[in-house]
């Protein structure tokens, strides 16, 4: 594999630009485009002078050996399609909120999880990303906003993939992205799993508050089986109790998110099962109106299911919202990415 700056470690990269004839600190100006600036091109880095631009440019280190292929934007919602080394396209999508930029990273090309209603699942499992793969969407990204002198302020492991499935690198980015160069806050970044319990008790003991959130999806066994393979190792009580553990050890809230899929889990009784599951617990309850995906035979719910939906969760004293319906124009939306689009 072809390397870029980026993927170098710090001792590689003094060795780099010593290589190059250069004093260290031309490093800190390099990484503090890279990572500060978004920009990922040397020869818009102003303070260097043109010769080492001109050396840089032409060394076989590229600051990202990822790029942008594709880009759709919906109103507040932009979604990029990111080629990866080995030409793979994984999905990165940009929501602008009233509290700023949150990007949805994808940690995997595809995914292994097989929930019947998703269309990363549809399209299978290719591989895990790496670290620096989840880094350069982020970078891409604030190279993107770069133009409107904005950058990402929120991060959320939701896109495609399963991050507690590719814990280690998941991870690691993590640690980068709250690290000294990119200085997020770990309460700005959230990690959302289909509910692998091993996953989310090794999280609870990283010392990183990072928000939790579960997609649950139905309070009913059964129903959680039909709709989700990962049901079948872990039961909803077995993951209602990691999650509980979770908030007590890290003093986070935990949210659940429940997509409502028309007849299937958005009745009365399915919310009555949902409140009688978490009453008096703490966790806040996002409701995701299912977005369409081609061949699922699964259809939206109606806005009046989804207000009766609500209005049981509240009457039992259960913090409940419903998510705006971002990027649905651009297949950007929950479940809708896929990797299809391309140049
Ligand atoms: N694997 C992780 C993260 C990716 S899925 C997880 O399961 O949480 C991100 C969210 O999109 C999940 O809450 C999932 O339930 C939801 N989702 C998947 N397909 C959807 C669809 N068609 N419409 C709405 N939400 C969907």
């Amino acid at each position: 594999m072809a390397v870029d700056f980026i993927s170098l470690t710090p001792e590689e990269r003094s060795a780099w630009i010593l290589s190059l004839g250069q004093q260290k600190y031309r490093l800190q100006q390099i990484e503090e485009w890279v990572f500060g600036h978004g920009v990922l091109d040397y020869m818009q880095m102003a303070n260097l002078p043109q010769s080492l631009r001109d050396k840089l440019a032409q060394s076989n280190i590229p600051v990202l050996s990822a790029k942008i292929v594709a880009e759709s934007t919906d109103g507040g919602t932009t979604k990029l399609a990111v080629e990866l080394i080995d030409t793979q396209v994984v999905e990165v999508v940009l929501m602008r909120y009233r509290h700023g930029l949150t990007l949805c990273v994808s940690t995997q090309a595809g995914c292994k999880m097989g929930c019947v209603f998703c269309a990363t699942a549809k399209s299978g499992f290719v591989r895990n990303l790496t670290r620096q793969e989840m880094l350069s969407q982020l970078l891409l990204a604030n190279s993107h906003l770069r133009a409107k002198g904005e950058r990402v302020t929120h991060i959320v492991l939701m896109g495609m993939g399963e991050p507690l499935d590719n814990y280690e690198e998941s991870l690691a980015f993590i640690r980068m992205a709250v690290g000294p160069l990119c200085s997020i806050s770990a309460r700005r970044i959230a990690v959302s799993t289909c509910g692998l319990v091993p996953g989310i008790e090794r999280l609870a003991n990283e010392g990183l508050p990072v928000t939790l959130t579960v997609s649950l999806n139905a309070a009913d066994d059964e129903l959680r089986r039909s709709l989700m393979p990962v049901a079948q190792v872990y039961p909803v009580n077995v993951v209602l109790a990691a999650m509980h553990k979770y908030a007590e050890k890290t003093k986070r809230r935990v949210t659940i998110e429940y997509v409502l899929i028309k007849g299937v889990n958005d009745r009365a009784k399915h919310a009555q099962e949902l409140a009688q599951k978490i009453k008096g617990s703490n966790f806040h309850v996002n409701l995701i109106p299912f977005n369409a995906v081609v061949n699922s035979g699964f259809e939206p719910p109606l806005p009046a299911a989804v207000r009766m939906f609500l209005e049981v969760l509240s009457g039992e004293g259960i913090g409940a919202t419903i998510r705006r319906g971002l990027g649905g124009k651009v297949q950007g939306a929950c479940g809708q990415l896929r990797g299809t689009l391309r140049k």
